[in-house]
């Protein structure tokens, strides 16, 4: 029992570590999408693409379909923003979802390489159950969703209308895109040195009052 205690503090001391070093990738990505934006001119608050926003996904969650309700609505990111994904608040990259949609997705997103598809949304709506282990968590989320005769049809016409979605915003996904490289070199970057600074400088100041 005092192990796991101890297994446990020294997880949630990583985690603190982590959450900083994300803050700041989250940051760099903010900023890289103000340039972005600027150069094309406009950006996602503009009520232009609100109401495009509206239009085509009518108050529903772009992966499962479902009515959103305020509570249950989240700013959803089909490239997330996190150090694998380097994806942008821009223009085709700004959507709504549910909130279980958008935490869900989260598995995909996370993964240093993915395997079901290029990207980590469409990753997301490629687990139809057919090609996952049994322990699939975003396969059995699925299945709580639609019924089995349901399901591939659903996923591959959720799949269908965010890739038409974000083709009329061709040029900001292009440039998101041409970017992902040199985009994640330096989030690994930012994301370690932050690690590090965050390690040694608690470290001496722990030494300074203790
Ligand atoms: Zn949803
Ligand atoms: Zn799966």
């Amino acid at each position: 029992m005092s192990f796991q205690t101890a297994a446990y503090l020294r997880k949630a001391t990583g985690r603190a570590k982590s959450d900083v070093a994300n803050k700041l990738v989250s940051m760099f990505l903010h900023e890289v999408s103000r340039k972005i934006t600027a150069k094309i001119g406009f950006n996602v608050a503009d009520e232009k693409y609100v109401h495009a926003v509206e239009t085509e996904f009518g108050g529903h969650c772009c992966y499962c379909g479902r009515l959103l309700e305020s509570d249950r609505a989240a700013v959803e990111h089909p490239d997330g923003m996190n150090r694998f994904r380097a994806g942008l608040h821009i223009p085709g990259n700004v959507i709504v979802s549910c909130k279980k949609c958008n935490n869900e997705k989260r598995r995909d997103d996370q993964l240093h390489e993915l395997t079901l598809a290029k990207t980590g949304w469409e990753s997301f709506l490629s687990h139809d159950g057919t090609k996952c282990g049994e322990h699939c968590k975003t396969c059995a989320y699925w299945k709580t969703i639609w019924p089995d005769e349901m399901k591939a049809k659903n996923l591959k016409a959720a799949r269908r209308k965010i890739l038409d979605f974000r083709e009329r915003y061709e040029e900001s996904i292009e440039l998101n895109r041409k970017a992902h490289n040199s985009l994640r070199r330096e989030l690994d970057k930012i994301y370690r040195e932050c690690q590090s600074f965050a390690t040694d400088r608690i470290k001496k100041a722990v030494e300074a009052v203790a």
